[in-house]
């Protein structure tokens, strides 16, 4: 881990303002004990040549009196005074006695005064014992020839001492500087420190999706204030950024959320990108199960899909298919595959249209065409072959020529019959609104009814009940109920036994219309009740033909209730009998 600012730079202020503090005391005490030396030094040589101007040019050798001289003009000083021979013997010492004092040529001071006329040391003396500097310099005669050395010496332990005391204030005031410098450094280094360590937080703030945080930084340098600022301003930016990317992505979601198309984006590596809530349902997979890893083979198990989406990412042309999903009820699917044109990513946006019930629709439609074609190419067969028969000489036959017109004019009959009931279908088809009603009486309709099927019941002696409940007026489509209830019957008594009774009960209950048509007849297969209502669909072609079916009337009786907003239904027990039941809503008539 790095260390703090702090720590890394104030160690490095400290040993710097100590290593100069050092060496400024070190200077300064070297300085000052020089000038001490010096200024001592000078003293000595004033004092050495006061000596040698006194002694004056006598000859010393051989003076007994030299040790009692020298005395006498070193008294009253706290000097030293010694004459020393050109060969080193100590002629005389203020402070000791001669003879028991070894020989001084090789002290430094003589050997420079021998030398040059003059020179100095500095060292303990070996008969005070203490730190002493020496002056020496030449004694010569008349002549100029030197006769003797004079020296002088001074213990400089005061020197010392003096010394001391300066590099002791010296270090004194250094410490001062130190702690001054150090305290002030720190303060300095505090200063830019602390606004660093909000910039910091703040940053760690950002880095950590807190945008609405703003770094204060106080009283700092204008730089450490500028990255603040610009730091503040960039956080304000990326907010603004980033709430409106999230608005643009909540806008794209609620479109595709909404879109009724299954909208599925696929990544160049072919995982999933995203999926609309559609296209989620059309495959049975939940959102949440697309993750960072989902494929249209995995996790949608698509291979048709995903053979589209391949062809797209490896063509880049649009593609445009058709495939079937099995699940509950077969799913058909039109696809459209179109790349995503993208530099870094060649995606694949698939867009799904569930063309199911256009599919079934269509289907419916062209096995209407052609079960129409089929019901109407009988009669008209049967027609062209009769009135063929009669232009190839049958019509000069009478007997057979009424018998073939006869036959010719029931399929025409049968043709028109057909035509009629399809035309009925059509207008119903083609209602836009519910049909428009009129007050009419229960009464009359039913009686409609069974007057014009009553010959047929007669000829199958079936007999005809019915019965009534609640108000006797309905708001109704008088024409298309009493047609609706015609074909119930009608087949009621087609497809019951001679004898037998059918009974049609009217019910009106609050706001409802029921007309059920009961009879004890064949009944209807189980497996076929549910197609029952489809045009031309018959449980038995043979027989609903042959009793003059168009295999249309309960398809019109469908869509009469569908024209009120109300609905037919049957119950079918084979060989015991069935009941249509229609119901019709809004059948109370109005107030007024
Ligand atoms: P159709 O002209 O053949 O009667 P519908 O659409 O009226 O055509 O009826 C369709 C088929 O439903 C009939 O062919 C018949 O097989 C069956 N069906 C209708 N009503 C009855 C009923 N009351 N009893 C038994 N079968 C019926």
């Amino acid at each position: 881990m790095h260390r703090s600012l702090l720590y890394q730079l104030y160690p490095l202020y400290a040993v710097a303002i100590l290593v100069a503090v050092a060496t400024l005391i070190l200077a300064a005490s070297h300085l000052f004990r020089e000038a001490f030396y010096a200024e001592k030094e000078a003293e000595l040589t004033n004092s050495v040549t006061l000596v040698v101007n006194a002694l004056g040019a006598e000859s010393l050798e051989g003076r007994t009196d030299a040790q009692s001289l020298v005395t006498a003009l070193i008294r009253g000083t706290t000097n030293r005074l010694t004459l020393i021979a050109g060969d080193g013997t100590v002629l005389a010492d203020s402070d000791a006695d001669p003879p028991t004092m070894e020989n001084h040529l090789e002290r430094p001071e003589v050997r420079g005064a021998l030398a040059d006329g003059f020179g100095t040391d500095v060292r303990i003396s070996a008969t005070t014992g203490e730190n002493s500097m020496y002056v020496a310099t030449l004694v010569r005669d008349e002549t100029g020839s030197p006769v003797a050395v004079a020296r002088i010496a001074a213990s400089i332990t005061r020197i010392d001492a003096r010394s001391q005391d300066v590099i002791r204030v010296l270090v004194i005031a250094g410490a001062i500087v130190v702690a001054t410098t150090a305290l002030f450094a720190g303060l300095v280094i505090a200063r830019v420190h602390r606004p660093l360590r909000a910039i910091r937080t703040g940053a760690d703030r950002y880095a950590g999706g807190d945008l609405r945080h703003r770094i204060t930084v106080g009283r700092a340098p204008a730089e450490v204030l500028q990255i603040a600022e610009t730091l503040n301003a960039m956080a304000g930016q990326l907010s603004e950024t980033i709430g409106r990317i999230t608005t643009q992505r909540n806008e794209l979601e609620a479109v595709l959320g909404a879109m009724v198309e299954g909208v599925i984006v696929v990544a160049g590596d072919r995982t999933i990108r995203s999926l609309n809530e559609a296209a989620a349902g059309m495959f049975g997979v939940s959102r949440t199960e697309i993750d960072r890893h989902a494929t249209i083979l995995g996790t949608l198990r698509n291979t048709e899909l995903d053979a589209i989406a391949e062809e797209v990412m490896a063509t880049g042309h649009p593609v445009e298919a058709t495939i079937t999903l099995y699940r509950k009820h077969a799913i058909s699917l039109q696809v459209h595959g179109t790349a995503l044109a993208s530099d870094s990513d060649s995606g694949v946006l698939l867009v799904l249209n569930d063309i199911t019930r256009l599919k079934r629709l269509e289907d419916v439609r062209r096995d209407f065409v052609a079960n129409v074609s089929h019901e109407l190419k009988t009669p008209i067969t049967t027609i062209l072959g009769f009135v063929e028969t009669l232009r190839e000489g049958a019509l000069h036959e009478p007997e057979s020529a009424e018998r073939f017109l006869a036959i010719a004019h029931s399929n025409a009959e049968r043709l028109s019959l057909i035509v009629e009931d399809l035309l009925s279908l059509s207008r119903l088809e083609s209602l836009e609104t519910e049909a428009p009603v009129e007050e009419c009486t229960i009464r009359d309709i039913v009686d409609k009814a069974v007057e014009s099927c009553i010959r047929s019941a007669e000829q199958n002696r079936i007999t005809v009940e019915r019965g009534h409940s609640g108000p006797a007026v309905v708001n109704v489509n008088r024409t298309l109920v009493e047609q609706a209830l015609i074909n119930l019957v009608n087949n009621a008594i087609k497809f019951s036994p001679e004898g037998s009774v059918v009974r049609i009960d009217t019910v009106v209950r609050g706001d409802e219309l029921t007309i059920a048509v009961k009879d004890h007849g064949y009944g209807i297969p189980r497996r076929d009740l549910p197609r029952i209502f489809e045009r031309f669909y018959r449980v038995d072609q043979a027989r609903s033909r042959a009793l003059g079916g168009t295999g249309l009337g309960l398809a019109i009786v469908k869509h009469i209730a569908i024209a009120h907003r109300g609905e037919v239904t049957v119950e079918s027990v084979e060989g015991r009998g069935s009941t249509f039941t229609l119901r019709i809503p809004g059948g109370k008539p109005d107030a007024e």
